[in-house]
């Protein structure tokens, strides 16, 4: 895994004169175009269009494959500039700079690169330094990504996250057009106040909702509960379904220093006993997310295993398993009774994130948790 390179030093900054990018660019997507270096910022505002910071973490849209071959490549291979560099006509969109905070792919996505984009964000809005900001990532954990950083940067300027589903020298890569919709996005006064957004495929989906629903399709985020905020395409534009987000954001402090508290999911299954839930306990884990069954349900032996956890104050949310619906309190299992929270709409990988900030912020009280997972729309 490469660690991030967010630091001053090793960031790189300089805007990227689309102009000077060949027409034949496209083509050569995997090798990007010229790059020139200039100070970001005053420029840009002088030229009247807006300013865009690409934060580039690698995933597949910045992979690298022999495009005769079986599909097997490589992620992460492809920095943000030569991405950005690559993709004709963002020059007429907006002033663009870009900067690597890692190269990985965004199964190896981690705390420590989720805390360096949350500063690094934080601090362009703070100085005014750009009109909205672009992170490249990985599909795997995208949603994860999108989910924590909404819950921790303040401002209502754009922060779109894009990835592809096809590594850049794929035939059909779907990448170019990606980041293209995700700049349109970024750089639209409309898309203000609406949190983290992730854009692939023509759609707009808020940080809440998005999730990845097919392994390789590239018809795979969605939200399943509330569908997309938004529709954008080359020729069409922008197209908003929602007033804002589509619910109420909260915004959580970022924690001190760069790791969140231990919280482990919990898969529920057929047959299910309490091992897997022993063992998150004794490697530490101070919340406990279940995957559970149906509308957040697990067997008898769980069951107890999660309230024991609770009594000894360890954070128990349930969620599900299943793809979309909400997890509803005191209807199968008595959540008053245990000092459970439910999930609401949000799916394990997100309750868990939520579970881990507010562990972080003190919050431990069910009821108060509670309140925090609920969504008011
Ligand atoms: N595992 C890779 C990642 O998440 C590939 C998935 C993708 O980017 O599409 O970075």
């Amino acid at each position: 895994m490469t660690t991030p390179t967010a630091s001053a030093a090793g960031r790189r900054q300089s805007w990227i004169s689309i102009l000077s990018i060949p027409l034949f660019a496209l083509t050569l997507w995997t090798y990007g175009g010229a790059v020139q270096a200039a100070e970001p910022g005053k420029d840009a505002a002088a030229a009247g269009l807006p300013r865009i910071l690409v934060l580039a973490t690698g995933g597949t849209i910045a992979g690298q494959a022999d495009p005769r071959a079986t599909g097997a490549y490589k992620s992460g291979q492809i920095t943000g500039e030569q991405l950005m560099a690559s993709v004709p006509g963002l020059d007429k969109l907006a002033k663009i700079n870009a900067e690597q905070i890692s190269s990985i792919g965004s199964q190896d996505m981690n705390d420590k690169v989720w805390f360096a984009l949350a500063r690094r964000i934080q601090d362009a809005f703070d100085k005014n330094e750009a009109d909205g900001i672009i992170i490249t990532h990985g599909t795997d954990t995208l949603e994860e990504t999108a989910f924590f950083l909404d819950n921790v940067v303040r401002g209502d300027k754009p922060v779109v996250i894009v990835g592809s589903m096809r590594p850049a020298t794929a035939v059909s890569a779907d990448g170019p057009g990606n980041l293209y919709e995700a700049v349109q996005v970024a750089a639209d006064p409309r898309a203000r106040g609406r949190g983290v957004m992730a854009v692939l495929n023509d759609k707009i989906q808020g940080a809440r909702s998005v999730t990845k629903t097919n392994t390789t399709s590239i018809e795979t985020f969605g939200s399943p509960n509330d569908g997309p905020i938004g529709y954008v395409d080359t020729a069409g534009g922008i197209r908003f379904m929602t007033q804002g987000a589509g619910f109420k954001r909260a915004t959580y402090r970022l924690p001190a220093g760069e790791q969140l508290p231990r919280v482990a999911i919990v898969y529920s299954h057929a047959n299910m006993d309490a091992v897997p839930i022993e063992d998150a306990i004794s490697h530490g884990a101070k919340g406990i997310v279940l995957a559970g069954v149906g509308d957040g349900n697990t067997s008898k032996s769980a069951l107890d295993a999660l309230e024991a956890a609770a009594k000894k104050g360890i954070i128990v949310v349930r969620s599900t398993r299943v793809r979309s619906g909400f997890v509803t309190r005191n209807v199968e299992v008595d959540d008053d009774k245990n000092g459970f929270v439910v999930s609401e709409d949000l799916n394990p990988q997100k309750a868990r994130v939520l579970t881990q900030l507010l562990i972080a912020g003190g919050v431990t009280a069910p009821a108060e948790l509670q309140k925090a997972f609920t969504a008011t729309w």
